[in-house]
């Protein structure tokens, strides 16, 4: 038996940061009634999956200026880590550990919960179903209770389980990654950012060996430079045209900007703003071709490392510690204590083998939700009330955020934010996206 829900009471499915700043936010202004239960089964709020990284090297790619958990307080988090004394030489310029950003997070909810007593209640545990209630919306938990509510938000986040099963290949730090000979030779699937942070923990785990990093195109992200981004005016953004189009546009605007002493990292981020609308002004076809094309060029652009760790990357390189080997991965089979590998270089036809100690996986996570490990998700999408978005990276939803049902109705009452909602935003990953992104689904649930 349930109790009817307290007029306006949203359910926030995941304590991440896309939670978090959608908790945040909903409880900011003061004369708006709200409820809001937020559920996180990790038992730390504002960690997820990004934030709970343990080692000081695993740090934020955007710069401290860039991650306040409030848009229209740009140096919100800036001023949070000089009141703790955070050393910068270079001002709001630093790129500080994960976990420190995970205690900001966790700090701007806690404020947030003790401005609006009684308005806020976290529950330690996993939603497992969401049902219709007579009163509402309930949100069934793991422990078999359930929370009614007016509305429910997904903010789950990203997919625990690889993209793609990969034979013996081991997650970095997982149960099956023991210890290994400090000099023995490794490969890592994928050259994006999770590979620098597997790369690190190696480093950190005074691992001497060769490191083979192997993916497809063999690119590796590029570093961050202390750049204004240029003020692009929107009638100039090429909105719907085809990707040969936008991209001779973009390199053009790289030129004339380079050629008056600027940086195309300046490009990259003017484009920033229009991303989403870029995104959607594109048909069904020409973001798949994005996808299948594009998508690693732009990746190593748009999402940089901070430069003193693209400098040691570099350096390493260099030394030939870190080999980067532009192949396609075949499989993996074990042999001896070791494993034996099998790619084909880029270019080639011939199958190569390479005797190695283990294989790394950093290939990215699954962002099918048809096959979700999440019950939640699973749940959802098993009973149609949620469906995967036209190119199956995520949850199919509304230009709002509304679920999108089976037969292609959105829901009134179930919404999604954070990276679960890329097929309709595609930029919609990091936190300058995700808060804006929470900013306007609290505006709107406020305003029921
Ligand atoms: C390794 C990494 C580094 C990144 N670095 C940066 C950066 O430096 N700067 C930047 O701007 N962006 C960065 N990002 C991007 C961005 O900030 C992340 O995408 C962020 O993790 C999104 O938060 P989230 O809450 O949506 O998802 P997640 O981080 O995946 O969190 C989801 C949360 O929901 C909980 N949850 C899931 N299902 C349930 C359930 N059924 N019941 C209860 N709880 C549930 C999980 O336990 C988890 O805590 C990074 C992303 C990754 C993966």
């Amino acid at each position: 038996m349930s109790i009817a829900p307290e007029p306006r009471s949203i359910t926030i499915i995941g304590g991440g940061a896309s939670g978090v700043l959608l908790a945040a936010h909903l409880l900011r202004d003061q004369s708006r009634d709200v409820h809001v239960t937020l559920i996180e089964r990790r038992g730390e709020v504002g960690q997820g999956l990004a934030y709970s990284a343990t080692s000081r090297d695993h740090r934020v790619n955007v710069p401290a200026r860039g991650m306040s958990a409030f848009a229209d307080e740009p140096d919100h988090f800036w001023r949070w880590l000089q009141a703790r004394d955070y050393p910068s030489p270079q001002g709001s310029w630093v790129f500080v550990p994960r976990r420190l950003y995970g205690v900001y997070l966790e700090d701007v909810l806690q404020t947030a919960g003790q401005a609006r007593p009684g308005r806020l209640v976290v529950r330690s545990d996993e939603a497992i179903a969401v049902r219709q209630g007579v009163d509402g919306i309930e949100t069934v938990l793991g422990d078999g209770t359930s929370i009614p509510s007016n509305r429910v938000v997904l903010a789950v986040g990203h997919e625990t389980q690889a993209a793609r099963s990969r034979g013996i290949a081991v997650r970095v730090g997982s149960e099956q990654d023991t210890p290994l000979p400090t000099d023995a030779e490794v490969m890592i699937l994928g050259s994006g950012l999770s590979m620098v942070d597997a790369w690190i923990s190696l480093a950190e785990a005074d691992h001497r060996g060769p490191i083979m990093v192997v993916s497809r195109n063999g690119l590796l992200p590029k570093g961050h430079r202390d750049v204004q981004p240029l003020v692009i005016d929107p009638s100039e953004v090429p909105l719907g045209a085809s990707l040969t189009k936008i991209t001779r546009w973009a390199r053009n605007l790289v030129r004339k900007t380079e050629a008056e002493g600027g940086d195309w990292r300046s490009v990259v981020d003017g484009l920033r703003p229009y991303n989403q609308r870029i995104w959607q002004s594109w048909p069904e076809h020409t973001r798949r071709q994005f996808l299948r094309h594009l998508r690693p060029w732009w990746n190593i652009l748009r999402h940089r490392l901070p430069p003193e760790l693209h400098n040691r990357l570099s350096d390493a390189i260099a030394r030939g510690q870190v080999r980067l080997v532009a192949a396609e991965f075949l499989g993996v089979a074990s042999a001896g204590t070791g494993a034996q590998a099998t790619i084909r270089r880029r270019g080639t036809s011939g199958r190569e083998t390479v005797d190695i100690a283990r294989v790394y996986d950093c290939g990215g996570v699954s962002v099918n939700v048809e096959t979700s490990s999440n019950a939640v998700v699973r749940d959802l999408v098993g009973r149609g009330i949620a469906r995967p978005d036209a190119l199956h990276i995520g949850l199919d939803v509304s230009p709002d955020c509304q679920l999108v049902d089976r037969d292609g109705s959105p829901s009134v009452d179930l919404l999604a934010v954070g990276p679960l909602t890329r097929g309709q935003f595609f930029e919609i990953e990091a936190i300058p996206d995700i808060r804006i992104q929470c900013a306007k689904v609290a505006e709107r649930l406020l305003s029921l």
